[in-house]
């Protein structure tokens, strides 16, 4: 298929984004099944072509700038003291991890290529899950997730309590303190401050664009478009390069798909891995665990419920003193 999904194809998604938003995409919404299309983008990212030449990092961080945080300080001192504090905020030019600052960052893997040491270079991102457990278990639903795949997190509700970093399979979402309602709300006592992460440029694909890094990147490494597709694209160049692929099933499968010469876990063995910086093993599908899925089942009226409430409060504050510092990205 083509690399360039069609004008036609992003439209559709973007009305069903709109959609979604409208429809309060929140916990304990449909689960969009994996081959289910209607709309459902995922992305194909060919590991042989990147040249880690960084432009498409560059391009996230200029496209997205108006949604980062911009906290106040000093920050509350929180009760219990083990939620720490996470401050970004004067290392915003860090790019060679995840950061709320920094939504993509490449990986760097010295492996063997056809007998030859090479370097392979991998952007890495949030993975938008076909199920994705940032969603479905956000107690606050603050994570939603779209009808065309998209994962996002609602910097409006969220309180930073970092649940959806702990039940991601690859530690995504990452906090800044001092930023968000909290700060109303209860600031000694409840999350310490907003989650971020890649939200897929929901806003040009809205508008029938491409997303930011997509369109930066010299090397078309990446390509968009139904995730049916985007899998056969995937199996396609495999066959081809007797070479791998991840994220088909991972988590149960996601909404983006790497091809790679090299086996991953031969390259998962050779990035550098930290916090910010995930892994690239073999991952069971989370929500598949019974736990889990009751777990999800109890929040959504929670959810629901304490979402309205924070609306409400938002509201209220609207206008007055205590917008000054938020993030310029909140409505
Ligand atoms: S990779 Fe993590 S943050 Fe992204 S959709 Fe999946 S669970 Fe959520
Ligand atoms: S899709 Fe958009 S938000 Fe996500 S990594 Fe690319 S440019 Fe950044
Ligand atoms: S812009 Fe393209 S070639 Fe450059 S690092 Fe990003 S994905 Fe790789």
């Amino acid at each position: 298929m083509s690399s360039r999904i069609s004008r036609r194809m992003f439209l559709k998604s973007g009305l069903a984004a709109a959609a979604g938003v409208a429809a309060g995409a929140v916990p304990g919404s449909r689960a969009l099944a994996a081959g289910d299309d209607g709309g459902y983008l995922a992305t194909l990212i060919d590991i042989r072509k990147c040249i880690g030449c960084e432009a498409c990092v560059q391009a996230c961080r200029e496209t997205n700038a108006a949604k980062f945080p911009e906290p106040r300080k000093p920050f509350p001192k929180m009760y219990p003291s083990r939620v720490k504090v996470s401050d970004w905020s004067e290392r915003r030019e860090v790019t060679d991890r995840l950061t709320p600052y920094n939504w993509l960052f490449i990986q760097h893997a010295a492996v063997k290529l056809n007998g030859e040491d090479t370097e392979l270079t991998i952007p890495r991102r949030c993975m938008h899950c076909v199920n994705p457990p940032c969603v479905k278990l956000c107690p606050w639903g603050s994570a939603k997730q779209l009808e065309n795949g998209i994962s996002w997190i609602d910097a409006d509700i969220c309180l930073g309590g970092s649940k959806c970093k702990n039940v991601c399979p690859w530690d995504i979402p990452q906090r800044q303190t001092g930023v968000g309602l909290y700060l109303d709300l209860l600031p000694s006592l409840a999350g310490n401050g907003v989650m971020y992460k890649c939200d897929r440029c929901r806003d040009r694909i809205a508008r029938g664009e491409r997303p930011a890094c997509i369109d930066a990147c010299p090397e078309e490494v990446q390509s968009i478009g139904p995730r049916q597709d985007i899998i056969a694209q995937a199996h396609a160049i495999a066959q081809e390069i007797r070479g791998y692929i991840y994220g088909e099933c991972e988590n149960g499968g996601t909404g983006t798909i790497y091809v790679s010469p090299v086996p991953f876990e031969e390259l998962n063995r050779a990035i550098t891995r930290s916090d910010g910086a995930p892994h690239l093993q073999p991952v069971a599908d989370a929500m598949a665990d019974a736990n889990n899925l009751a777990a999800a089942m109890a929040a959504a009226p929670v959810a629901g419920i304490a979402a309205a409430a924070l609306r409400a409060l938002k509201g209220r504050r609207r206008g007055g003193p205590a917008d000054k510092g938020k993030a310029p990205g909140d409505a």
